[in-house]
């Protein structure tokens, strides 16, 4: 077995023209050597799935590294779903690759009760990321499918967007500028208000309590 790992090791990594198609049937029982022989042959879909059938971590470094990584990551992403249903093994590819992986394919992938708040994290990074605004969109109509991710991506989003309180900003309810240590509260629409301007009913609402 060695002696045969060697010889098409040598074999497959020699350069000039050589008949890979040749070489498949000798290698089904070496995983590594046939997703080599794959890869030479351009076949990467096949080649992930083979390497990921065999060892997940290096179907996804040999994912990562496709000129085109998104077909090969999309089959390391199935195959960690497969292998793990709740979604966690498949989430650590998607962080680790982001930027290879195709994340609109991906939340077709991942099982529903994926860990959502670090999905919504990576989207959220891709959609900073994103150059163009029809991708985006694209993605975001991905996500409202899945309902419980449309408030998580939002919170996520407004979290990462930041803003400016200058001299000029003045309270949405008294009028008045916020001094240096002023406690204020930002709203989704953009308005301030320093916290003591903000009704009881809201506090409540924005820490979850009950009314007292
Ligand atoms: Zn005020």
């Amino acid at each position: 077995m060695r002696a045969t790992r060697a010889r098409l090791r040598a074999l497959v990594q020699s350069p000039g023209p050589l008949s890979l198609s040749t070489l498949l049937p000798e290698v089904v029982d070496l995983p590594e050597e046939r997703a080599a022989v794959l890869d030479r042959l351009g076949r990467r879909r096949e080649a992930a799935a083979v390497l990921a059938l065999h060892d997940l971590d290096k179907a996804e470094a040999y994912a990562a590294a496709c000129a085109d990584p998104r077909e090969a990551c999309a089959v390391v992403l199935a195959e960690a779903v497969r292998r793990d249903p709740t979604g966690e093994l498949a989430v650590g590819v998607l962080e680790r690759r982001a930027s290879k992986v195709d994340v609109l394919g991906a939340l077709e992938a991942l099982p529903d009760d994926a860990p959502v708040d670090r999905v919504a994290r990576v989207v959220s990074a891709e959609l900073a990321r994103a150059a163009s605004a029809h991708r985006e969109a694209l993605v975001v109509r991905q996500l409202l499918k899945r309902d419980n991710f449309a408030a998580t991506l939002a919170l996520h989003r407004e979290r990462a967007a930041s803003f400016v309180v200058t001299a000029d900003s003045r309270c949405a309810a008294c009028r008045r500028a916020f001094k240096g240590d002023a406690a204020f509260v930002r709203f989704p629409d953009g308005a301030l208000r320093h916290r003591a301007c903000v009704s009881p009913a809201v506090h409540v609402a924005l820490q979850g309590g009950q009314p007292a």
